[in-house]
């Protein structure tokens, strides 16, 4: 059995080890990715948000990323019946990136990690992490390879992004039951020959179906669009139970006056893949030795598409941190990584509960528009939510309820 040494395992090509890779490469250290399947393999998480953009470009990535002629996302859309809210991030009250891209996943972290393998980043593919043992900081990862080799890896610290793979959670025994209620979704691609010309054929747009279901529209450069259907479990099973993914998607996608004509007859790239409660949460995001980042520690819904954020923010805050340690310096992952994550992680948690409380929405259509309240949200869905100045983050657990309530008062008077 052959034994390697490296400074930094990383588990797991996604957005989140990606972006740690580039970072700690770019700095000297002697890194690894172990990746278990063979790229491109199909995964969702296709709408990023400009926050994004502050890690690829940390990362190295930005140059290979432009050439790839991505989809420009300038802001988002979302639909309810006659009434349209749309966010363009070039408004928003925080500094920072303006646009972003929306993507095709698998070509996307394909063409990342070619970038990582350009670099010289020994990124090994069909390698798949079984084991790992720790003493103190060093760590033993037994790995199996393509030709079912089984090898060891010695590190001196290791970060799991191994999204649903979650390697640490299940090997260590931190899983822990999402706050958020039980969610699933089913989505595919779709050959998007009625897509109409200029903006309404490529705005990322949400259609709101019931306040708690709703439908995404993705539109990639490649002519295919991303649909896929998300509500609470018990909705998505019966929309399921009889039926295939197919047949559940298609009946979905009838459900929405404003995309039945352009998606409802045409054939679906692949079967779609239905994800049923995806939200996760871990007791502890890092141990001694080990950070968890991404969707391995900690994954919320997709309402708003912090996903990647989180993955590329925790995995560049990780590497970081990691590189700190190695280099001698004392580090408290409690207060700089823990409380950090969990500090952006609680504002989006807040946004998404009271999105499917119908809170936020009452903001989001209110009439007159408040471009100053709207500013302001557009920093939050921009991936901003560390911008303390910005009182939509500050005060996150208490502005929309009282808005809202506010709104419902304002209402009511109307009415009476
Ligand atoms: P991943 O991208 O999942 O990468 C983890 C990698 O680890 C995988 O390639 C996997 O093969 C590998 N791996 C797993 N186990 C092992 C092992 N034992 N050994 C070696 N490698 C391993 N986010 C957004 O930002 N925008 C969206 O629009 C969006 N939509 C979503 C819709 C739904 C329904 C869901 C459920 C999620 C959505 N997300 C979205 C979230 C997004 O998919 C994830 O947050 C993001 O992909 C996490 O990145 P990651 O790098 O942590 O994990």
């Amino acid at each position: 059995m052959t034994t390697e040494n490296v400074e930094i395992l990383i588990v797991g090509a996604g957005p989140s080890g990606s972006v740690a890779a580039g970072y700690l490469h770019r700095q000297g250290i002697k890194v690894k990715v172990v990746e278990k399947t063979k790229f491109p393999r199909i995964v969702v998480g296709e709408s990023l948000i400009p926050r994004v953009m502050d890690h690829f470009e940390e990362a190295g990535l930005m140059p290979a990323l432009q050439a790839q002629n991505y989809e420009q996302k300038w802001g988002a859309r979302f639909i309810r019946g006659e009434e349209v809210c749309i966010f363009d991030f070039s408004e928003k009250f925080s500094k920072g990136w303006d646009w972003t891209w929306q993507v095709p996943r698998a070509d996307f972290d394909l063409a990342v990690a070619d970038e990582l393998i350009n670099m010289g980043i020994d990124l090994e593919f069909e390698s798949e992490v079984m084991a790992v043992e720790f003493d103190g900081t060093q760590s033993t990862t037994t790995i199996r390879d393509k030709d079912g080799q089984i090898k060891k890896v010695q590190a001196q610290f290791l970060i799991d992004a191994s999204g649903y793979g979650r390697v640490l959670p299940r090997l260590l025994n931190l899983d822990e039951p999402s706050r958020l209620n039980p969610h699933s979704a089913i989505f595919t691609h779709i050959k998007d020959i009625n897509r109409p010309e200029g903006r309404e054929g490529t705005l990322i747009s949400f259609d709101i179906l019931e306040t708690q279901v709703w439908l995404w529209v993705i539109p990639f450069s490649n002519g295919n669009t991303s649909v896929g259907i998300v509500g609470p479990t018990v909705f998505i099973e019966q929309l399921s139970s009889d039926a295939s993914t197919a047949t559940a998607l298609r009946n979905a996608i009838a459900l929405s006056d404003y995309y039945i004509q352009r998606f409802g007859t045409l054939p679906f790239i692949f079967e779609p893949i239905k994800l049923s409660n995806y939200s996760k949460a871990v007791k502890q995001m890092y141990g001694q030795g080990y950070s968890l980042t991404g969707n391995s520690s900690e994954f919320l819904d997709p309402v708003f598409s912090s996903g990647v954020c989180f993955a590329t923010e925790s995995g560049m805050l990780s590497a970081k941190l990691a590189l700190r340690q190695l280099r001698g310096e004392a580090v408290d992952w409690e207060v700089e990584y823990a409380d950090y994550m969990k500090e952006g992680i609680a504002v989006f948690t807040t946004y998404i509960q009271e999105w499917y409380t119908g809170n936020l929405q009452e903001l989001f259509y209110h009439k007159p528009e408040n471009p100053d309240v709207k500013s302001k949200i557009c920093a939050v869905l921009a991936g901003y939510v560390w911008d303390k100045e910005n009182p939509f983050v500050l005060k996150h657990d208490k502005v929309i309820k009282n808005m809202a309530h506010l709104i419902k008062l304002e209402k009511e008077n109307q009415e009476k």
